[in-house]
């Protein structure tokens, strides 16, 4: 199954992840970073197992991150 992988603490909160795929990337109101909805974190990278569909939504996302921290594992 495909895996989206982030470097949360890298983040600087630009929204566009947000912006682009709303189903899977949040903001959070405590930090101003964004959350990957249903991650967990391992050694600082925050990571979820996403369906095939999902797949081109988070790979937009991963091009526009302006910090290149979002990684997806096919
Ligand atoms: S696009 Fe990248 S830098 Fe911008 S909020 Fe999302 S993860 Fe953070």
């Amino acid at each position: 199954m495909p895996k989206v992988l982030h470097q949360r603490a890298r983040c600087i909160g630009c929204n566009l992840c947000f912006e682009i795929w709303p189903l899977r990337w949040r903001m959070s109101h405590i930090d101003g970073k964004c959350t990957l909805v249903n991650g967990t974190e391992k050694k600082g990278i925050w990571q979820v197992i996403i369906s095939e569909d999902e797949v081109p939504y988070n790979q937009k996302v991963a091009l526009a991150c302006p910090l290149k921290i979002i990684t997806i594992i096919k």
